[in-house]
């Protein structure tokens, strides 16, 4: 299974030649691993997943702005969300640097994951699409 972001330069389908039925692909802002941990355990119940990929690329939208931009964007839009509301958007936001730094941050997080399989999680890839030149690097934790 798959994970990136769904702007349309970053389709896993064809950026990595695959068929439709070959890989299920989980599409967020910004390719965040956070947002479908819970999904991808569903899935492994249903499937039995073999590999997960996180799929990443420059010049995503979540790096046009930042946190404080997000978070008061949303506050003067919703001034009646709660502390802990807002404190779990902000965890969660897709914002991230240029980089792959947020990519090396996914992969900590999906190798210190307490409900996922050892076995799935010792087979995680982190691809890096450079959408410029639509060549793709692998980064390692
Ligand atoms: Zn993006």
């Amino acid at each position: 299974m798959e994970v990136s972001c769904l702007d349309s330069r970053a389709d896993p389908y064809a950026v990595l030649g695959l068929q439709r039925l070959e890989c299920i692909a989980f599409r967020n802002v910004s390719g965040r691993i956070s947002p479908v941990l819970r999904d991808i355990a569903a899935l492994d119940t249903f499937f039995h997943l073999n590999q997960i990929v996180i799929l990443h690329h420059n010049n995503c939208g979540a790096t046009h702005f930042t946190l404080d931009v997000q978070m008061d964007d949303i506050r003067a839009k919703c001034p009646d969300a709660s502390e802990e509301e807002l404190e779990t958007v902000a965890r969660l936001s897709p914002v991230r640097p240029d980089d792959d730094t947020a990519l090396r941050a996914d992969l900590k997080t999906l190798s210190e994951c307490s409900f996922l399989r050892k076995d799935l999680l010792a087979n995680v890839m982190g691809l890096y699409l450079d959408v410029k030149t639509g060549l793709v690097r692998e980064v390692r934790l």
